[in-house]
């Protein structure tokens, strides 16, 4: 028995055998080739036969993960026809009279490098993405037909760094978790795997493993074991049943309201990124939308989003939502979500810099034309906007008059938008303070404590050395919370939570005494938390 420790993409328990997924690079070795007209075509056609393939992997994901998620495949596409890409291996092909498979593999592996080596985790995980690309082009020009996969038997997949169009192809039903020697939490493979609701784990140290050999997930632990001995077979079994069970229970909690014992009614919804995260609010009964991060629409493109694809993006939301509270709020980038057509400049402490609101009450056009596109999908449904980072009453009130200058600009064009909630997130000790003053200005607060606690305790929360210190539990947090409830109840108006610390199910039962009109979590966490809501007096 071995057992490696991996960090968490998602949790879950799994038990069977593995299914390694190496890459076509074992295959590449140098040749001299002695027509470089012939072997440039060689390229050129594979090029053109991996964008044909990828066309027809968008299409197979669009229904299964959604526009946001297949999109991915969309910008394989790009990346195969990038200028710099292809002109560093036709020039090799040239220059040095190589295969056009080894070409492709070591300018691949090049550019692999330089995405790896930069700062940004976007561009980090775009790694994956050109090796993905490589592969696919280097397994056209050795002739190999893609797998489908079809009837394969449910198994664990172990890979050095899984790629989208790998996690896409696999069939759900033939995967119980994946492993990754390397990768990021905020990898695609990542994200399609919590979409997928499969146990994942990424940088796990694992060396070779045979096919077939028996090995367990334990994504909750983040440990990866394999030829497990009787005995901790037979714990993780237990466990296993365990969660499947617990499963079935908090599905008999579907349709049922969240309220207390005592009769008092908490709104349980759930955080997404995107659209298509909607499925999942759907799936767990989440009563609406307490968190839309909208600075993901930010992230997955390569220029500002323009006012009509955050309009679609909104509108659809509202649509599937009919009529339940959404709660979008404005783009929160800077700090770790880094963009680079942003231009921001270097930060020595970026966490405590140009982020969020900031960043929109300087450059309005941006804020301006997200604000458009929220009024015009109000009419949509029932939106709620909440604006990150508040640290000053004054912020508000400069938003407050935005908003309604971007409102008589709509008037003047005679376009149509409803009634919009206005809400700040509470997540700076400042705001906190001048709780009692922003419940003047606003409808709703929504409590931010991943960041609340990361400022309260002046903990980076990023750094994963710093792990022990940050302690959402705290007594200054929890007593930060149950000020900003007061704050807002003596004012009239209501509080939530939407930080990670709302789906803590040991603090259900405190929340629900301390007044917490509202809790947003994960769209898996929904269930457990309405257990946890139902308990309470
Ligand atoms: C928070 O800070 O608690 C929060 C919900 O926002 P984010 O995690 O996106 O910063
Ligand atoms: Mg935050």
């Amino acid at each position: 028995m071995e057992q490696f420790k991996g960090k968490i993409a998602f949790g879950g328990i799994a038990i069977g055998p593995v299914r390694t997924i190496g890459s076509s690079h074992q295959m590449v070795r140098r040749t001299r080739v002695e027509d470089v007209t012939q072997e440039l075509k060689r390229f050129s056609d594979a090029k053109e036969c991996a964008i044909e393939e990828l066309k027809a992997l968008y299409e197979k994901a669009l229904p299964q993960v959604g526009e946001e998620h297949a999109a991915i495949f969309e910008v394989h596409q790009m990346m195969l026809d990038d200028a710099d890409y292809c002109e560093a291996i036709e020039h090799m092909i040239a220059s040095q009279q190589v295969n056009a498979e080894f070409a492709v593999a070591t300018t691949g592996d090049n550019f692999a490098e330089m995405f790896a080596s930069m700062d940004d985790d976007y561009m980090r995980a775009r790694s994956a993405d050109v090796k993905d690309i490589s592969e696919r082009v280097i397994r056209i020009l050795c002739g190999v037909h893609e797998s489908t996969d079809g009837d394969q038997h449910p198994a664990i997949i172990l890979a050095d760094d899984l790629a989208p169009s790998e996690t896409i192809q696999l069939d759900r039903k033939s995967v119980l978790a994946f492993v990754t020697r390397e990768g990021s939490v905020n990898s695609h493979t990542a994200i399609l795997a919590r979409m997928m609701n499969i146990p994942a784990l990424v940088a796990t140290p694992a060396g070779e493993v045979t096919d077939g050999t028996l090995a367990i997930v334990d994504g909750k632990q983040g440990l990866f074991i394999t030829d497990p001995d009787g005995e901790t077979r037979e714990k993780y079994e237990k466990l296993l049943a365990a969660e499947q069970e617990q499963r079935k229970l908090l599905a008999t909690l579907k349709g049922r309201e969240s309220v207390t014992k005592s009769g008092r009614k908490i709104h349980l919804y759930a955080n997404i990124g995107g659209v298509s995260d909607v499925a999942a609010v759907l799936e767990n009964d989440a009563e609406g939308i307490g968190l839309f991060r909208s600075e993901f629409l930010y992230l997955q493109n390569n220029d500002y989003p323009t006012e009509e694809e955050q309009f679609s993006a909104y509108r659809r939301v509202l649509e599937m939502m009919a009529g339940k509270r959404v709660i979008i709020r404005t783009m929160d980038i800077g700090a770790d979500k880094k963009i680079d057509y942003f231009n921001l400049d270097e930060e020595e402490n970026p966490a405590l810099g140009y982020r969020a609101i900031r960043i929109c009450l300087d450059r309005q056009e941006i804020f301006r034309t997200q604000l458009r596109a929220l009024y015009r999908a109000s009419i949509y449904g029932r939106l709620a906007v909440m604006i990150p980072m508040i640290a000053s009453r004054w912020e508000v009130v400069e938003v407050k008059r935005i908003m309604a200058e971007v409102r008589s600009e709509l008037d003047a064009q005679e376009i149509p938008y409803g009634e919009i909630e206005l809400g700040v997130m509470i997540e700076t000790p400042a705001a906190v303070m001048i709780a009692d003053e922003l419940a003047q200005e606003v409808q709703f607060f929504s409590i931010g404590t991943n960041d609340l606690t990361q400022y309260t305790l002046a903990i980076d929360r990023q750094n994963n050395k710093l792990d022990r210190y940050y302690d959402a539990h705290h007594p200054a947090v929890l007593k930060m919370i149950k000020m900003v409830v007061d704050a807002a109840h003596e004012a009239g108006i209501w509080a939530g939570i939407c930080g990670e610390l709302g789906a803590d199910t040991e603090l259900t039962r405190t929340f629900v005494e301390m007044g917490v009109d509202e809790l947003s979590v994960a769209p898996g966490m929904v269930l457990p938390i309405r257990k946890g809501i139902l308990e309470a007096e």
